[in-house]
């Protein structure tokens, strides 16, 4: 029987414990959902605040040299590199993953031609699948077509019409970590390149991007790396492929010498060709912020605090009356799953807003998922104990059946 004495003493050995006072969290509330949107790292504010104050008030245009705002892409993109097991020069942030997705599906297209099949799961997140959709319309039915299956039949499905694999590492609702270094490798052996989407592992769960021989990533801000609402996304691009491939959206940014006005476009070298236009220095100076809280880390001791969460989360389920209607959604095994548990409920949508009006932040996935997210760098396991207690005090109560859940917001 886990107590709160139990509790305490996991808080009190927990090696990343000192992280949480990096963070504003509002008080008396529980956040759970860190893998939509991360927590305010204090770091944060106070480099915004530069940013806008000295650098953008005071010396105005002149900050893109003097401050480096020009060379801030690449910076940030170093930063994020050992988070993802990426070797210098192959990481820069820039635009959304919507965005950095259609670059890099084009790109593979056009490596491998007389292949057309973007292979893909039905459940990636959709806009994912979106983007490969607004780009076999621009190609034309002969020159692309998306194919999405089920994940168990993805080895099956990679055939020698197959240019490009387009995957999430770790899928967005049931939290099922895709095998990286055996997709790619099959991939690999027949012809065909991947893509890996990293939104629910960067940050959160060690990736091995050079080691599993990765082609191309792309991957979050806002998430796990906490840069902010909106913040910019990063792309990952394998050195070995830098000089033979020619990316859509031709920005000035993406230039090689965007200053000289050059009426024709010519890529720059390396990953500066993924760039398009003007990088939001704003957001990206709270993405830059954030990262340095993550430098003195590893994914390794992250990962093993986010398994014991997700572990904790279940036993405490188990022990109670909760287990009699909270069907878990996601892999059993810890090892299989991110850092997220999906809990299946009739009233999934219910439960999620009475939660959060007893100050538990969780969030709704379709079709009946009560999704929580745990952020080892500020998730404690006293969140997790008093985010269960108010739950059963939740369903207790009824609350969760009250007739104003029948209204969803416009974000779930
Ligand atoms: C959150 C998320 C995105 C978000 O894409 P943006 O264009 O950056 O808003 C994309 N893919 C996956 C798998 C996600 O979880």
């Amino acid at each position: 029987m886990i107590d709160t004495a139990t509790i305490t003493a996991m808080d009190k050995e927990d090696p990343l414990a000192h992280k949480r006072a990096a963070f504003y969290l509002p008080a008396g509330k529980v956040y759970l959902d860190g893998n939509s949107l991360g927590a305010l790292p204090l770091a944060a504010i106070e480099r915004v605040q530069t940013t806008l104050q000295q650098q953008w008030g005071e010396d105005l245009i002149n900050s893109w040299n003097s401050h480096g705002w020009i060379d801030m892409p690449q910076a940030v993109g170093e930063k994020i590199a050992p988070l993802i097991g990426a070797a210098t020069g192959q990481v820069i942030c820039c635009d959304s993953i919507s965005v950095n997705l259609f670059k890099l599906l084009a790109t593979a297209l056009q490596m491998r031609p007389g292949r057309t099949t973007l292979l893909s799961v039905a459940d990636n997140f959709p806009t994912d699948l979106y983007m490969a959709q607004g780009l076999a319309a621009l190609q034309g039915e002969t020159g692309c077509q998306l194919q999405q299956v089920n994940e168990a039949d993805i080895l099956a499905s990679i055939d020698e019409n197959v240019a490009v694999l387009m995957l999430s590492h770790v899928n967005f609702r049931s939290g099922y970590i895709l095998p990286m270094q055996d997709i790619t490798a099959a991939a690999h052996a027949a012809g065909a390149l991947v893509i890996w989407d990293l939104a629910h592992s960067a940050g959160v769960l060690p990736v091995e991007l050079d080691a599993c021989d990765v082609d191309f990533a792309v991957g979050c801000g806002y998430k796990y790396l906490n840069g902010g609402p909106g913040a910019p996304a990063f792309i990952y691009a394998a050195t070995r492929h830098h000089d033979n491939i020619q990316q859509p959206l031709s920005g000035w940014m993406g230039h090689r010498n965007p200053f000289a006005f050059d009426p024709m476009y010519v890529p720059a070298q390396g990953m500066q060709q993924f760039l398009c236009g003007t990088p939001p220095i704003l957001a990206m100076a709270a993405l830059d912020a954030a990262l340095d809280v993550m430098t003195d880390i590893s994914m390794h001791a992250l990962r093993q605090k986010s398994i014991a969460l997700g572990e904790l989360f279940v036993n405490l389920v188990a022990q109670c009356e909760l287990a009699d209607t909270l069907q878990l959604y996601s892999p059993k095994d810890p090892q299989q799953r991110g850092s997220q548990l999906a809990w299946s409920h009739r009233a999934a949508y219910g439960l999620c807003q009475a939660w959060i009006e007893q100050g538990v932040t969780a969030d709704f996935r379709e079709p009946d998922i009560l999704r929580v997210g745990f952020s080892p760098l500020y998730t404690s396991y006293g969140d997790i104990w008093d985010a269960i207690e108010r739950l059963r005090a939740v369903i207790a109560s009824g609350a969760h059946l009250d007739a104003r859940w029948q209204q969803r917001h416009k974000v779930t």
